[in-house]
């Protein structure tokens, strides 16, 4: 393929995704099938001789969709979404088109600063303060990784890089047993281990699921009287499970008397933040050293695009950066090579879809969305709860509840059937023991009639079930 046929083919695939997206409602959400169903329609020893675009294009159009989970789609109410605004999607093809590698100012100038710019745009969407900095990371995971072995080095007074962790004392990192499972991969990948992850107790009955403060406080003296040495303290607001907010004030404090470095996951919730009034669920979050949030959630940039904003980059660059002579930038020491922020060293261009999804969009836009899937969120949780057999097991924090239906093993049961049905796709969690099917509402093109086709599509579905 040539660039002049590339051109030809992409306006074909805009024309498909039109079509495609067009259709969605008709669609099931999940297809039902099998592992191993789809590999057997394409299974083909590999390819010897180039075939013509048309055959694979129209492969693809035929076998492909029929076999996804549709992230895209209104009535998609599981897990947490991953929306992709048109205009972001635009912006992808043309990041795309130019394929540069984003590691060094000097290899993409444009994509550098225009980083910087909507780093600090976000934080002002936010309302965090005006001394946050950050960056771009593909995903949550890679921003709390590296948080984390930030925290790791900062306690080891930045000798870990060198010496390795043999003879270190053992690390202690603290979290709720609400927090993501990233945040067990973080400490098992940055050497301290699973094990000195300690999950601090819950706050009695509370309504946002905190940590307690006094128990954050009672585990780190109680491990600095058995001779560990604490590391940070990684908070969640807006947990993934059921939506659990630490409350990040007081759990700041217990850390900041203890001298110790904070990390706040609001992978999810952080896109609700641009609406003042849910900001109290994270009060205190101008004390975090570090924060991150997914635009490639809620807000509507195409995954992948999970921003992390810094106090201080300074512990995070000297824990994670390395410049070799051959990604110097001769008489421009001083410049920000965001590779030395992160993981990976080649980047891709992800600050241009947020330029372009705020322009296009503007605060006010993306702010009515959410509103309107949090009051529709709460509508559904009544609904839920008026019918027979149905019970709420959690409130909604911003747009997430859970339910059950009877006992734990009809809930699975009728999961099973409603997401075999197609119509709505919904996923579960276990909460105090209990399995329960969780609800968010949160895709961009839902409609308030979407959202209440899902007590109709329970009801009628809990009644035919054997
Ligand atoms: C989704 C999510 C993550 C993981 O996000 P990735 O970007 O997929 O790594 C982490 N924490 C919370 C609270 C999440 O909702």
């Amino acid at each position: 393929m040539d660039h002049d046929e590339l051109a030809h083919w992409s306006k074909r695939a805009a024309d498909w995704a039109r079509d495609y997206h067009a259709g969605l409602r008709d669609r099931p959400v999940r297809p039902d099938l099998a592992p191993g169903d789809f590999r057997k329609l394409i299974d083909a020893p590999v390819p010897e001789q180039p075939e013509a675009i048309e055959t694979i294009f129209d492969d693809f159009a035929r076998l492909v969709p029929d076999a996804m989970t549709h992230w895209q789609h209104p009535r998609f109410f599981a897990y947490f979404p991953a929306n992709a605004a048109p205009v972001s999607m635009l912006a992808e093809q043309l990041a795309n088109a130019m394929a540069s590698q984003a590691m060094l100012w000097q290899t993409a100038p444009a994509a550098n600063e225009m980083e910087a710019l909507v780093v600090d745009w976000m934080r002002d969407a936010l309302g965090l303060p005006a001394d946050f900095t950050g960056t771009i990371h593909d995903s949550a995971t890679t921003a709390t990784f590296s948080a984390v072995t930030t925290m790791r080095e900062k306690a080891l007074g930045f000798q870990g890089i060198g010496e390795g962790l043999s003879g270190a004392p053992t690390l202690r990192i603290y979290a709720s047993a609400q927090t993501h499972s990233s945040v067990d991969k973080a400490v098992r990948l940055s050497g301290i281990g699973q094990n000195n992850l300690v999950k601090v107790a819950g706050k009695p009955d509370d309504p946002r699921y905190s940590m307690d403060p006094a128990a954050l406080d009672a585990a780190i003296r109680a491990d600095l009287d058995a001779g560990h040495r604490p590391a940070g303290v990684v908070l969640a607001t807006g947990g993934t499970a059921i939506g659990a907010c630490d409350d990040i004030a007081a759990c700041i404090d217990v850390a900041r008397a203890h001298d110790l470095p904070t990390h706040v996951d609001a992978a999810w919730a952080g896109s609700a933040m641009i609406c003042p009034e849910f900001r109290d669920l994270w009060a205190g979050v101008e004390k975090a050293d570090s924060v991150v949030f997914n635009p490639h959630k809620w807000l509507g940039a195409q995954f992948d695009c999970s921003i992390q904003f810094l106090r201080d980059p300074g512990p995070q660059i000297q824990a994670m950066g390395l410049r070799p002579d051959y990604l110097q930038t001769p008489g421009a020491d001083e410049i920000v090579n965001y590779n030395e922020w992160t993981l990976p060293l080649g980047r891709r261009f992800r600050a241009l879809k947020i330029w372009f999804l705020l322009r296009s969009e503007g605060l006010t836009g993306l702010r009515s969305r959410i509103r309107n899937h949090v009051a529709w969120a709460n509508e559904a949780r009544d609904a839920i709860a008026a019918l027979d057999g149905f019970e709420i097991v959690t409130e909604p924090i911003l747009s997430l509840f859970s339910f059950a239906y009877r006992d734990d093993a009809t809930t699975a049961r009728l999961l099973d059937a409603v997401n075999r049905d197609g119509r709505i796709y919904l996923t579960q969690t276990t909460h105090a023991g209990r399995y329960v099917i969780r609800m968010q509402v949160g895709q961009f093109d839902v409609t308030r009639e979407d959202v209440m086709m899902v007590p109709d599509v329970l009801n009628e579905i809990a009644g035919s079930l054997p």
